[in-house]
């Protein structure tokens, strides 16, 4: 079989790992837990990185941060994985579900739209006019490594006062090479990036996460925060509610080694991505779908767009492609099913869902671990081109 994506051991991992236990530092404070958050702010060019327990956990601590309200609305995508909408909800405020646009990353024009026709600035606030709630923060998801427009959604979020979170989870060492950002990383433009170390990523701790900010302050806070808001360590002063979200030593130690690689890891995903690029080129009924021009993309995960017409009959035909597939020994998977439409989530304002709903019936991801042969890659093929459209 060959998976999807499985994470990368070759580097100095066990090493470190057995360093941090040798020490007896394997709990939430040690050297590679500060060596991992400097490394990673290096790497990132931002000023500070806070590691945490999982990426889900980066997003929560940025929404507390970014002062998302109960009742509040935030703005995010509806095709994405759900571990980027459930922390608006931890905050008890309420998800506003956007369509994507061809990169399946966020579409700008309907974000304005929406801000422009269902909302209304009430003096600093955007009001949501149908059920009169304020509209605080975008979630943003830079999806499978590829880059959203992030200058269109910096310019609707200035102009409506709105907090913006980059979902970075996807897009370790994504950045764009034109435009205004030109130089910027994935999640260092808006005013909070979330990372993650889960196993499935481009780099991992086994689970992990990490936060940035533009804002110094705020990203010390965010520290504070992830570490039980202690005020005084000695006398257990805590003057806010904190939580327990800090990385332990022993998974920083494997993501210090895992930095280590992540020039090369980010390598072998484009040359993989450019061999799948030749071999699919003359493929019919699919093709793999691109990363955005001006951008320098980890290309983490492939997506192959399948032409499946009848859109009625596409997702049964998803499904169909998908097992053949799994027949041969290839391990693929759908693009997320629209969270809008799961159950926790019906009653939530959508806006507008056209592409998001087109892709989700007809993408499927291929596998792109780092350890991939040409060999591999040449079977996947040959298997997806055995498949009838
Ligand atoms: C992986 C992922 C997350 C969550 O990260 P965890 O570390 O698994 O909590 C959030 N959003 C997206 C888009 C992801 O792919």
């Amino acid at each position: 079989m060959i998976p999807l994506s499985v994470p990368n051991f070759e580097g100095n991992e066990e090493k470190y790992v057995l360093d941090a236990v040798h020490q007896g530092w394997v709990s939430t404070a040690g050297s590679y837990v500060n060596r991992f958050e400097e490394r990673l702010a290096d790497y990132l060019n931002a000023p500070q990185a806070v590691v945490c327990q999982s990426g889900t956990g980066a997003l929560h601590l940025s929404l507390i941060e970014a002062g998302v309200g109960q009742g509040d609305m935030v703005i995010v995508p509806t095709l994405t994985f759900i571990a980027a909408v459930n922390p608006v909800r931890y905050m008890l405020a309420e998800p506003v579900f956007m369509d994507c646009d061809d990169s399946l990353c966020m579409d700008t024009v309907k974000l304005e739209r929406f801000c422009t026709e269902e909302c209304d600035m009430n003096g600093n606030v955007l009001i949501h006019k149908k059920t009169g709630r304020t509209v605080r923060a975008i979630v943003v998801v830079h999806v499978f490594g590829n880059l959203a427009d992030m200058e269109g959604i910096m310019q609707v979020a200035d102009r409506f006062k709105l907090k913006v979170i980059e979902d970075a989870t996807e897009a370790l060492g994504s950045k764009y090479i034109k435009g205004k950002y030109a130089g910027k990383m994935a999640g260092t433009i808006g005013d909070y990036g979330a990372f993650s170390f889960n196993g499935n990523k481009i780099i991992t701790t086994g689970g992990g996460g990490a936060v940035v900010a533009r804002n110094e302050q705020s990203i010390k806070h965010i520290k504070y925060l992830s570490a039980q808001a202690k005020d005084d360590e000695l006398f257990y002063v805590h003057n806010e509610i904190g939580y327990n979200y800090r990385m332990t030593n022993v998974q920083a130690a494997i993501g210090v080694a895992q930095l280590e690689l992540l020039s090369e890891f980010i390598g072998r995903k484009k040359r993989n991505y450019d061999l799948y690029k030749k071999l699919l080129a003359n493929a019919e009924g699919m093709g793999l779908m691109q990363f955005r021009e001006g951008t320098d993309s980890n290309k983490w995960f492939y997506a192959v767009e399948l032409n499946l017409c009848d859109s009625n009959a596409a997702s049964a035909k998803l499904r169909s492609i998908i097992e053949k597939l799994r027949q041969d020994g290839i391990q693929t998977r759908p693009i997320w099913g629209l969270i809008h439409k799961q159950l926790p989530y019906r009653e939530c304002v959508f806006y507008n869902i056209e592409r998001a709903q087109y892709y989700s019936d007809r993408v499927i991801n291929i596998p792109c671990s780092t350890n991939l042969t040409e060999d591999d890659i040449g079977e996947v093929v040959a298997a997806l081109k055995k498949v009838s459209i």
